[in-house]
C-alpha cells in the first residue's frame, strides 16, 4: 500500500458536498454553479454526440479546440500561441497532474502559496518531490519577495501559483506577478501557473497571465479550464498551455493518465470559445452580483466578510464575527444542524493552516443564496 493514500484525507470538497446531500442542506461548499450559461454549447455537445463523436479523440486533444484555445488566448492575453502549445486534458487537476509529473523529480523541492488548493500537495509528493509552503496573510494575501526568498534551497525545481486564487478570491498585482517572474528566471524555476479562474473577474481588472511576463513564455506550464469558463464544471475539459518543448513532455505524462477526453465535449467547448465573446462580460456582472448579494445579507447576519475580487468564493472571518469555533467545528455544526454547507480553510495548508476562515461558494441563483444566508444566521 502506499502510504500517501493511507493517511490521506478525502477531499474537503466532497467530503462538504456529501454532507449537504446527508443533511438536506444549502450546499455553499463545493465550488460549482446551480445554473448554466449556454444553451447553445449543451446543443453543440448533444449535437456532436448525436453525430457519432463517441470514439477516442487524439491524446492531445481535438485539432479544432487546441485551435481554438490558442485563439481565445492570444484575443483575450496576447499570448502568441499555436495548436502546438495546448494539450488538452480531463480538468485543469489532470493538467497539474501532467504538468507535474513531467517537471518534478524525485527530491525536488516545489514552492506553493497557502492557503492552496488540495490537489498541489499530494500531486508533488505523488511525483516524489517536496512542497514547500508559503503562508499568505489575511486579510491581504501578498506575495512578498522576503517569502519567497526564505522557501529557496538549492533542490527547489517549481513553484506552483494560483492566479486568481482559490480560496481567498484574490487576484494578484502586477507587483506580485513580476516578484515570481524575476525569482523564477532567477533561479531557474519552471511555473505551474493554475489559471483556471481567469476569466472571473468581478470588478473590471485585467487578467495578466505570468507565462506574459519577460522570461516566463520558456518556462510555464498554463493551466485552463472550460469548467470555469462555462460555468459547466462536470464536464472535466481542461488544458495546458506552454512552449512546444514544456507542451510534449506533460502530453507524454498526460497519456498514461487519461490518454484523452471525451470528444464530444471537446467539440462542444471548441465551439464554445470560437462562438464569440460577447457573454463574458453578462456572466462577470451576473457573478459579481451574486457575491455582492451574499456580501450583504453575510454582513447583516453579523459575519465578517473578506473581500473578493474573482473566483466563485469569498471568505469569513468566524473569530472577526464574535464566533469562537474553529473552521472544522463551525463546518460541522453548520452542516448538520443550521442547513448550510461551507469550506473550513485548514485543508488548505499543512503547516500554517488559518482555522478561523471559511469559504463560501456565491455562484448560486438568488434563491439559493438568499436559502443559505438564511442557514449561515441560524448557524451562529
Ligand atoms: N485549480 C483550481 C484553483 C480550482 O479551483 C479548480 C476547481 N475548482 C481546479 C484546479 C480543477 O479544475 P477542473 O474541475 O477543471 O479539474
Ligand atoms: N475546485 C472546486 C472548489 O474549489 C472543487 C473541485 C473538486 O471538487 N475537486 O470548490
Amino acid at each position: 500500500m502506499n502510504p500517501l493514500y493511507q493517511q490521506m484525507e478525502t477531499s474537503v470538497f466532497e467530503r462538504m458536498s456529501l454532507a449537504a446531500a446527508k443533511h438536506g442542506a444549502v450546499n455553499l461548499g463545493q465550488g460549482f454553479p446551480d445554473f448554466g450559461w449556454s444553451p447553445e454549447i449543451l446543443e453543440a455537445a448533444a449535437k456532436a454526440v448525436v453525430e457519432g463523436s463517441n470514439q477516442y479523440a487524439p491524446s492531445r486533444g481535438l485539432p479544432a479546440l487546441r485551435e481554438a484555445v490558442a485563439a481565445h488566448y492570444g484575443r483575450h492575453q496576447g499570448l502568441d500561441l499555436s495548436a502546438e502549445n495546448i494539450c488538452v486534458t480531463s480538468g485543469a487537476t489532470e493538467a497539474l497532474a501532467a504538468a507535474i509529473l513531467a517537471t518534478v523529480e524525485p527530491g525536488d523541492e516545489v514552492i506553493i502559496f497557502t492557503p492552496a488548493y488540495d490537489a498541489y500537495a499530494p500531486l508533488i509528493r505523488r511525483a516524489g518531490g517536496l512542497p514547500v509552503e508559503v503562508a499568505l496573510q489575511p486579510p491581504g494575501w501578498r506575495i512578498e519577495r522576503s517569502a519567497l526568498e526564505a522557501a529557496i534551497s538549492p533542490s527547489t525545481k517549481a513553484i506552483v501559483f494560483n492566479n486568481p486564487h482559490n480560496p481567498t478570491g484574490r487576484l494578484f498585482d502586477r507587483d506580485e506577478l513580476g516578484v515570481i517572474a524575476e525569482f523564477a528566471v532567477i533561479n531557474e524555476l519552471v511555473v505551474i501557473s493554475d489559471e483556471v479562474w481567469e476569466h472571473i473577474l468581478l470588478d473590471g481588472q485585467a487578467f495578466t497571465p505570468i507565462a506574459a511576463l519577460p522570461g516566463m513564455a520558456s518556462r510555464t506550464l498554463k493551466c485552463g479550464s472550460a469548467g470555469k469558463i462555462f460555468s459547466l464544471t462536470g464536464w472535466k475539459i481542461g488544458w495546458l498551455a506552454a512552449s512546444t518543448e514544456l507542451a510534449t513532455l506533460a502530453a507524454r505524462a498526460h497519456q498514461f493518465l487519461t490518454f484523452a477526453s471525451a470528444p464530444n465535449l471537446q467539440a462542444a467547448v471548441a465551439y464554445g470559445l470560437n462562438e464569440g465573446d460577447g457573454w463574458l462580460q453578462p456572466m462577470r456582472d451576473h457573478f459579481a452580483r451574486a457575491r455582492d448579494r451574499m456580501t450583504a445579507g453575510l454582513e447583516a447576519a453579523g459575519f465578517a466578510v473578506l473581500p473578493s475580487a474573482s473566483t466563485y468564493f469569498m471568505c469569513v472571518d468566524l473569530a472577526a464575527s464574535g464566533i469562537s469555533l474553529d473552521d472544522e467545528a463551525f463546518a460541522t455544526q453548520a452542516v448538520a444542524k443550521a442547513g448550510v454547507a461551507v469550506v473550513p480553510l485548514s485543508p488548505f495548508a499543512e503547516q500554517e493552516a488559518p482555522r478561523h476562515l471559511i469559504r463560501l461558494c456565491f455562484a448560486k441563483r438568488d434563491e439559493t443564496i438568499d436559502a443559505g444566508v438564511e442557514a449561515m444566521a441560524r448557524a451562529r
